[in-house]
């Protein structure tokens, strides 16, 4: 018999989810399985429409722990996409102002091509609650990415809302342990699982989660039409990650406390975003230049893009396309989960 869901905690099914049923002699875990087909004579018949056991054991843990159904994607914008993409030409989507670049690409696009009328608000604005009534999508992301602001999410999910509109949330940052969006009222949640739930930087994927049957069938159906399926290893990578996503959760955000303190105190520091819980701290230096050098000299601490791995890593973040609206010196800093002191103490060389 395997443990069921409702049965444990969510650090619990982390560990025990998606694994097979319990017989002598067979393997713990769902072992890889390399396969685009079947032999006929079972419902599954072909990957890409069918899924695979590795896709299904990853699904499985992350869907019950955000109390759905999970679709797993070749990476978390693929999962964004097929969500984005059920959008009708004209149709409204109101975005977060300081939400992840490639989401707002997607929107730019669907303006350009399929007039979309794309509203920008930032995540603590308190017109999200009206737009429920008169937008067709609100894709709020928090907290926001790099300016970390939280949004209101059980204020903005529980609106009374006009027949159709859906509300997504990329959870990405805060992960499924500190917020679980779709108990709040959201219809879809969204994740970059290259982040967090993979744990490592070895993997890119992406997982959209729901608790609506027609949503569910719509993104399947998106996945396997378009077919931005997941790897057999990275689902299993994935999975191996996400087994210790509680474990790397504590002890990173224990150190993010404490390191967002540590920078606060800091002289060379103008400014410290941290909300308080989660692993990722946003700084800001005088100027690009003062944060170039700085991620040029941290040794511990990886200078590169991407966050949620087992090791720090950091990038000024206006250096990239899209992120104008930031302030030059700002560094986003993702907190592994190296000793603590040993991060300060490379970090506070650096500065
Ligand atoms: N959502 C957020 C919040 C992200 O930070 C990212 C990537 O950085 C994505 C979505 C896109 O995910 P991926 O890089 O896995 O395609």
């Amino acid at each position: 018999m395997s443990v069921k869901r409702g049965s444990v905690k969510a650090e619990t099914w982390l560990i025990a989810g998606g694994r097979p049923e319990t017989i002598a002699g067979e393997p713990l875990n769902v072992p890889l399985t390399p396969a685009s087909t079947f032999t006929h004579g079972s419902e599954r018949l072909y990957a890409r429409d069918d899924s695979t056991p590795n896709w299904e054991a990853f699904e499985s843990v992350v869907g019950g722990l955000e109390g759905g159904e999970a679709v797993a994607f070749s990476s978390g914008m693929a999962a964004c996409a097929a969500v984005l993409n059920q959008l009708p030409s004209g149709a409204r989507l109101v975005l977060g102002d300081d939400c992840y670049q490639g989401v707002a690409g997607i929107a730019e696009e669907g303006a350009r091509t399929r007039g979309w009328q794309v509203e920008r608000l930032p995540a603590t604005d308190e017109r999200w609650r009206d737009r429920a009534m008169s937008a067709d999508m609100l894709w709020l992301e928090s907290p926001s990415n790099p300016l970390l602001e939280v949004a209101d999410l059980a204020q903005i999910c529980s609106a009374t809302r006009r027949k159709g509109t859906r509300i997504v949330v990329d959870n990405t940052f805060a992960t499924p342990l500190l917020q679980r969006p779709l108990e709040l009222g959201a219809d879809v949640v969204v994740h970059s699982a290259t982040k967090l739930i993979g744990g490592h930087s070895d993997l890119l994927m992406g997982v959209a989660v729901t608790a609506d049957g027609n949503e569910l069938r719509r993104l399947r159906h998106a996945r396997g039409l378009f077919g931005a399926t997941p790897g057999t290893l990275e689902c299993f990578l994935a999975l191996r990650g996400a087994r210790t996503l509680a474990l790397r959760l504590e002890r990173a955000q224990a150190s993010a406390r404490k390191l967002a303190q540590s920078l606060s105190e800091h002289p060379a520091v103008l400014r410290v975003r941290y909300p308080g819980f989660g692993t990722i701290i946003s700084f800001e230096l005088a100027d690009a230049g003062t944060a170039d050098r700085a991620c040029g000299a941290v040794r511990l601490i990886r200078h590169a893009t991407s966050l949620g791995g087992v090791e720090s890593s950091m990038e000024r973040r206006s250096a990239l396309p899209g992120q104008e609206h930031i302030p030059a010196g700002l560094i986003r800093f993702s907190v592994g989960c190296e000793d603590a002191e040993d991060i300060w103490s490379d970090l506070a060389a650096a500065l």
